[in-house]
């Protein structure tokens, strides 16, 4: 039995904050203003996780009127996010993603993202797939003004 979920996230970006994509913090001028550490990339996973198996959002599990998830590490959430899908009985085959942002480039920095989302998923990091674009400099995210990231996965119900 095989479930395919997908997610998107966006935040701002803006000065005095820390830039956190694919849980690993990012040397730049800016960084993504939310609730939590707003790391665009985990959350679009979270909600690609959850939205597999119909179970709500990522507002949902870990709303951002709570003080619980004030600048949480956005680790923990999508590890907590992929206990509620192995209490299903599923696992991740594999997750594909996209960030689109202008600056900075992240190519130096994927490697590190797929370790830090595999090891939490409890896959190989061929199993993650990270991929940015531009905008082209369209758009909010052309301007700088935010970043989005897109992701989609498939789960597979785990044998017993
Ligand atoms: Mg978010």
């Amino acid at each position: 039995m095989f479930r395919i979920g997908s997610g998107i996230d966006f935040h701002q970006l803006v000065e005095g904050r820390e830039l956190w994509l694919g849980g690993v913090l990012i040397p730049h001028t800016k960084g993504a203003l939310g609730h939590s550490d707003a790391d665009v990339l985990l959350h679009a996973i979270c909600d690609a996780l959850l939205g597999a198996l119909c179970l709500g959002d990522i507002g949902v599990h870990f709303p951002d009127t709570s003080s619980e998830f004030k600048n949480i590490d956005s680790k923990i959430l999508l590890r907590r996010t992929y206990e509620l899908i192995e209490n299903e009985g599923y696992k991740l085959v594999n997750a594909d993603t996209t960030l689109c942002l202008e600056r900075p480039k992240i190519k130096p920095f994927v490697e590190s993202m797929q370790q830090v989302i595999a090891g939490i998923l409890k896959v190989t990091i061929k199993d993650v797939s990270i991929k940015a674009t531009t905008t082209e400099k369209m758009g909010f995210a052309g301007r700088e003004e935010g970043l989005v990231a897109y992701a989609t996965v498939l789960l597979q119900k785990r044998d017993f």
